[in-house]
C-alpha cells in the first residue's frame, strides 16, 4: 500500500539533529494506532489530533448499486482527496460553511466533527440517472429549474427517496434545518455550476451532505462529506463525454483518467503529473 506517503507527509522534516523530538511540532500518529470511528464505502474516519476533529482518508474502493458492484481503482482516492479539497476551500473562503479544515496529506484531510443529518441532497440541473429513469426524461434533458432531492440514508432500504414531510415527521431534520440545508445546496450549486462552467465542464448533478456542527451552545449547519467526480455527473461541455463515476456505474473505462482530466482543468494537478496506482484491480463482479 503506498499509505506510507501519508505519514512521510506529516513527520516533521528536521529531526536530523540528533534524535531530539520537537514537542512544539504536531506529532504523527501512525495509523494503525489511531482510534478509527468510522468506515464507509470510500472512505474512513479517525480520531482527530484536537476534540472535535477528525481524519477523514479516502480508500480507492469504487462501489455502486449499494456496493453490489466494486472495484479497487487505484489513485482514486488521492484524486478525490485533492479535487473535493480544492471544493470545499473555496466554499469556505466564499463563506459556505463547511466542515474541512485542511488536507493533510495525500489521501487525508482535517475535518471537523459533525452530527451527520442522515439525508443525502441530490441537486440536479439537467436530466439523468434515476431522475430520467423514474420520469422517463431523456438523460441530457436541461430541467426547467435546479430540483433538489432528498434520499434517506440508509443503506438496508438503497437509501430511497423521502420527502419534507417524511423528513419531519421522523425527526430527521427540523423545518428551519430544511430550509437551512437548502439554501445551501442552492449556494454549493451556484458555485459548483461556474466553477466548472468556467473549465468546460457542465455540472449535470451532484449529491451533498450536512452536519451540525456545535460551537460553544450555538449550532449551525455545514456542507460535510465529499464532493468529487465520486458523487457529481459532469460531462465535458462540447463532447458530453462523462468525467464521473458514471465511467465506472456504466463499465465505461477510463475512470482514472477522467478524474485525472477534472483534476488537470481545475489547475490542481500539472501536465504529466499522475496519480500514483496502476491499472483497476477487480474485486468482485
Ligand atoms: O443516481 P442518481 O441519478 O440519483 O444520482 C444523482 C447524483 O447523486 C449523481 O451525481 C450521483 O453521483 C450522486 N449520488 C451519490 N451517492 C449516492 C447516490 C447518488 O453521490 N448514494
Amino acid at each position: 500500500m503506498p499509505l506510507t506517503s501519508a505519514a512521510a507527509d506529516l513527520e516533521p522534516k528536521n529531526w536530523s539533529h540528533g534524535n531530539l523530538m520537537d514537542f512544539t511540532k504536531q506529532r504523527y500518529t501512525p495509523m494503525s494506532r489511531r482510534r478509527r470511528i468510522y468506515e464507509g464505502k470510500a472512505k474512513v474516519l479517525y480520531e482527530g489530533p484536537e476534540p472535535g476533529t477528525l481524519i477523514q482518508h479516502f480508500k480507492d474502493d469504487a462501489t455502486a448499486f449499494n456496493a453490489k458492484k466494486h472495484q479497487v481503482i487505484e489513485g482514486k482516492g488521492v484524486l478525490n482527496n485533492r479535487i473535493s479539497e480544492y471544493v470545499f476551500q473555496h466554499l469556505n473562503d466564499i463563506g459556505v460553511p463547511t466542515h474541512f479544515i485542511r488536507r493533510l496529506n495525500m489521501r487525508e484531510q482535517l475535518i471537523r466533527e459533525v452530527e451527520i443529518i442522515p439525508l443525502e441532497v441530490c441537486v440536479r440541473n439537467v436530466a439523468a440517472g434515476s431522475l430520467s429513469e423514474r420520469l422517463g426524461l431523456d438523460e441530457g434533458t436541461q430541467l426547467p429549474r435546479s430540483i433538489i432531492e432528498f434520499y434517506y440514508k440508509n443503506e438496508k432500504l438503497n437509501d430511497p427517496m423521502v420527502s419534507e414531510e417524511h423528513i419531519t415527521a421522523f425527526g430527521w431534520a427540523t423545518p428551519q434545518e430544511i430550509d437551512d440545508i437548502m439554501s445551501l445546496a442552492i449556494r454549493v450549486n451556484d458555485f459548483l455550476s461556474g466553477l466548472f462552467l468556467g473549465v468546460g465542464i457542465r455540472l449535470v448533478d451532484f449529491k451533498m451532505e450536512t452536519g451540525r456542527l456545535w460551537e460553544n451552545d450555538l449550532m449551525r449547519i455545514v456542507v460535510a462529506d465529499e464532493i468529487s467526480p465520486d458523487s457529481c455527473r459532469l460531462w465535458d461541455i462540447k463532447s458530453n463525454e462523462k468525467l464521473d463515476k458514471d465511467r465506472f456505474r456504466r463499465d465505461l473505462g477510463g475512470l482514472l483518467e477522467a478524474y485525472t482530466e477534472v483534476a488537470k482543468r481545475l489547475g490542481i494537478m500539472s501536465e504529466g503529473e499522475r496519480p500514483q496506482g496502476t491499472g483497476p484491480v477487480l474485486v468482485k463482479g
